[in-house]
This record gives C-alpha cells, sequence and structure tokens, in this order.
C-alpha cells in the first residue's frame, strides 16, 4: 500500500556489484576498447582510482573514449512532455532532464510486460546499464518524494530505488553534451579519474569523444588524475580550492599542493623587512577554532604558534604575522566582493572601479607584493588583472600600456605558482598578445611607429602567442579550436 504508481521496491532489488567484479568488469572493458592504457584499482581512501600501464610523454594521448549513454530533452515523445509540464506545475527537486536521463536508463527488463505508458521510454542495454550502475553515486539513495511523484504522475510502474540510484549517478557524473536540444552524456572509464590540484592528465572533447593527453610525463604504474576545477582556479590558495572541492564534489583535496606545508599562491612580502617573501600555509588561521567549519576541512594538526619564517628575519614575531593576515584577509575579502559584483554583471567595470578603487587596489598591492614588484599571492593576480581590464578599457595609448604591465605581473605569477602546464597561462598569453596588436595599431594609427620598431613589436607579440600555442598543442592537440584560434593569429602577424 502507499505505492500506488510502482511496483513493490527495496533498496536490495537493486543490483549489488562487489568491489572485484567492478574492478574486473571496469579493466575488462579498458583491455577490449581502450587497449588495456589503464588499470583500475581500489583504494581505502580515494575509493577507485586509474594507474597508467605505461609510461606516457607530456603532450599524448593517454586514450579516446565514445560516449556510454546520451540522452537528450525531446519535445516529440509524449512523455517527456508530461514530465516538463509536472516540472513546470510543481517545485521538484530537479530540472526535467536529470529525471529524464534516469527514466531512459532502464533495461526492457525493467519496465513492466506489457502495454502502458512506459512504451514510450527509451531503453538501453544490459551492459551499458551495468557500466552505468558503477559510477560513483551516494551511498543510500532512498527514492525522494520529487522522484516517487514523477512515476505516480508518469504512471511508470518500476522500482523506484532503481530509479533513484540512475538518477544520482547521472547527477553525479553526467557531462554537458549538448544546449539545443539539452543534452546530458556520460562516459564509463573517464568517470573514474581522480581529482589532483596538481593533475598529470587533461581532459577535452573531440567531437564527441573524450580525449585524455599527459599535461606532465607519466611514468607505468603512476595514478592518473585530471582537475575537477577549472584551470585558473588551481592558481587559487588551496583553501579556496579546497573549499570549492568540498562544496561541489563532496571531498577534501589531500593532494601534494593541497597538503604542503606552504601555500605557493599565498606569498606575501614580509611586513618586518619589506623585501623577501613569505609564503602563508595551505590553511586558515582561524580554521581550527571556526565552529561553523566543516569538520572536513579543519587542518588535523597545526604546527605550533604558527610560525612563518622569513629568509632575512627568521620566526617573525607574532605581531608581524598578525598584521600580515589581517593585510591579506582585507585584500581577499576586498576582491572576493568586487568579482563577486563583477560577476552579477550588473554593473560595468567602469562604474564598479572608479578611481578610488584603482588607488585602494594599488595601496593593497604594495603592501602584499611591493610596488610593482613580482606578485606571489593569488588576491594580488586578481587585483593585477582587474587594473589590466580597467586599464585596457580606458583605451589610451599609456593605458593600455599601463593594461600590458599588470597582465605581466599576473601572468608571472601564474608561472611561479604553477610552473607545469596550464591552460590560464596559455590564455593569459593569448590575452597579452591580443593587447600587444592593440597598442602595436594604436602607434601605427598615431604615427608614433617607426620601421625598426614596427619588426621588433612584431617579433614580440609572436613570441607571445608562440609561447602561448606551445602549451595548448600539448594539452588540447594541433587541432583543437584553442590552438587553431592562436595559429590564425600568429598567421596574421606574418601577413604584415
Ligand atoms: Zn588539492
Ligand atoms: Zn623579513
Amino acid at each position: 500500500m502507499g505505492n500506488p504508481s510502482g511496483i513493490e521496491s527495496r533498496a536490495e532489488d537493486v543490483p549489488l556489484v562487489s568491489v572485484d567484479e567492478a574492478l574486473r568488469i571496469i579493466n575488462s572493458y579498458c583491455e577490449t576498447t581502450l587497449e588495456g592504457c589503464l588499470e583500475c584499482r581500489d583504494t581505502p581512501d580515494k575509493g577507485k582510482v586509474l594507474h597508467a600501464t605505461k609510461p606516457v610523454k607530456v603532450g599524448d594521448v593517454i586514450l579516446r573514449e565514445d560516449l556510454m549513454h546520451l540522452v537528450q530533452e525531446d519535445e516529440n515523445n509524449p512523455l517527456f512532455r508530461k514530465l516538463k509540464k509536472l516540472c513546470d506545475d510543481e517545485q521538484l527537486d530537479y530540472d526535467p532532464l536529470w529525471f529524464w536521463c534516469a527514466l531512459c536508463s532502464f533495461t526492457n527488463s525493467d519496465l513492466p510486460v506489457g502495454d502502458g505508458p512506459h512504451v514510450e521510454l527509451p531503453t538501453i542495454g544490459k551492459v551499458n546499464q551495468q557500466r552505468l550502475l558503477l559510477l560513483y553515486k551516494p551511498q543510500v539513495c532512498t527514492p525522494s518524494e520529487s522522484s516517487l511523484r514523477v512515476l505516480e504522475v508518469l504512471e511508470i510502474r518500476v522500482n523506484q530505488h532503481l530509479f533513484e540510484v540512475l538518477l544520482q549517478i547521472w547527477i553525479h557524473n553526467c557531462f554537458e553534451h549538448s544546449e539545443s536540444p539539452l543534452g546530458y552524456s556520460t562516459y564509463f572509464m573517464s568517470s573514474f579519474y581522480s581529482h589532483s590540484c596538481r593533475p598529470n592528465a587533461v581532459w577535452h572533447y573531440e567531437g564527441e569523444r573524450y580525449v585524455l593527453r599527459a599535461r606532465m610525463p607519466i611514468d607505468k604504474g603512476d595514478e592518473v588524475t585530471i582537475t575537477y576545477i577549472a584551470e585558473e582556479a588551481l592558481m587559487a590558495s588551496a583553501v579556496t580550492r579546497k573549499t570549492s572541492l568540498v562544496n561541489t564534489k563532496g571531498f577534501v583535496c589531500t593532494c601534494e599542493r593541497c597538503i604542503a606545508d606552504h601555500d605557493k599562491s599565498r606569498g606575501m612580502l614580509c611586513a618586518k623587512c619589506t623585501s623577501a617573501t613569505v609564503f602563508f600555509p595551505t590553511y586558515m588561521r582561524e580554521d581550527s577554532t571556526n565552529k561553523r567549519l566543516s569538520s572536513r576541512l579543519k587542518p588535523t594538526s597545526i604546527p605550533k604558534s604558527q610560525r612563518i619564517v622569513c629568509e632575512n628575519c627568521g620566526t617573525l614575531p607574532v605581531d608581524v604575522v598578525q598584521t600580515m593576515w589581517n593585510d591579506e584577509k582585507m585584500l581577499v575579502d576586498y576582491i572576493e566582493n568586487l568579482e563577486q559584483q563583477k560577476e552579477e554583471g550588473n554593473q560595468y567595470l567602469q562604474d564598479l572601479v572608479t578611481p578610488e578603487v584603482v588607488e585602494k587596489l594599488k595601496q593593497f598591492l604594495a603592501r602584499i607584493s611591493g610596488r610593482g614588484g613580482a606578485s606571489n599571492h593569488y588576491a594580488a593576480a586578481a587585483a593585477c588583472n582587474l587594473l589590466a581590464e580597467w586599464y585596457q578599457h580606458k583605451g589610451d595609448l599609456p593605458s593600455l600600456k599601463e593594461s600590458l604591465a599588470n597582465q605581466e605581473r599576473r601572468l608571472s605569477f601564474y608561472k611561479r605558482t604553477y610552473p607545469e602546464l596550464n591552460g590560464a597561462v596559455a590564455w593569459a598569453l593569448e590575452d597579452m598578445g591580443d593587447l600587444q596588436v592593440k597598442i602595436r595599431d594604436q602607434m601605427v594609427a598615431e604615427g608614433s611607429e617607426k620601421q625598426a620598431r614596427k619588426s621588433r613589436d612584431d617579433e614580440d607579440i609572436y613570441n607571445t602567442y608562440a609561447q602561448s600555442r606551445v602549451i595548448l598543442s600539448q594539452m588540447f592537440g594541433a587541432d583543437h579550436e584553442y590552438t587553431e584560434r592562436v595559429d590564425d593569429k600568429i598567421a596574421q602577424i606574418k601577413r604584415r
């Protein structure tokens, strides 16, 4: 009773696969379709992880994988239209496509025999469903009110627990496939890559295929990792990265950068000697006492008195450290506030960043990095970026040059913080190349560009784009749109 829509359903009815059996399925799939390039192992702390079975050079493709399952919104399907109307009329937990993905992941034998609304549902094969069920899902998948409501209104009599499990699998493993019609896809092997803030692999699409490339040299037996956060987000502090991963992916990152003694994204000018750079730890001062912070993010051990050491001054006195913590917090809060307003998009940059704000940013930069000095702090790099945009928007020649100087400061921070291949470095270089072109064109228009200067400028522009291209071609391949876009820009320089 109390089950008007589904069939009698218990959690135990959802097929359970042992860890060994799961590994066997995953590894035999890899053997037969991916030339056995990876091996899946089970670990106590991270669950399933993948290891390379042979060495791979930087830029080389590790594997190309076809998608396993694709589900798109389908206005021609009466069941989908009904589902969409239900989601419009009632407050359900998810958008219609999520429920639709789960509904389209039943096999024929999951559905009732004979006639009924279910005959309109596309089904999947047993093997594909078995693979789908091996992907990550939360421990407990009890059918929610929303899920039960969907099955009730659509009159689909299926195992409700299986429906919820499929729904959660889609939510946790899907890739955005298409925008119109909106479509989600899942990949099998590619769902098992774990995250690192210093990943040795990078993925990109090649049509519908999922391509994995080495962004660092990989040895036989190395764990293969990708980043779950954007390239630029890898430049942020360990605290920022860990917070974002906990909030969006539900795990605490313990990669080498997140547990290091010093955070290379948090370099501050020593407040005592004002010449050396000191690096702050990978946790926040208040973390250990902060009651609101998730216990999972609290540092397990805090070094005594949180010693901060300067190469000139030795261990810094508590009051000096205090000043630096405060300076840092002020800058971080200030930048976060500006970026949030910018993101909300209700203000033009020129209205948001007033000359007073520009002055304030410069003061922060002077305290944290020294005047014109190299920046070692992610918030200082973000300040440089805002200044670069502001000056570029002003548009006159001296402002464009000031913009370029700020872009250079941001780039040098990127390169020091993340010396390996990184897309954010490539795109920063591309932006700089674009700006150099703008400056050159402005000089030509003003008649201030002499012949000798012209060829030197062109060479500078070429070098900037070429550096960008080297990174992009290794990370995404020579045929990728990112690389081709820079190729076009290089060709234009050569045509001059
Ligand atoms: Zn990390
Ligand atoms: Zn010092």
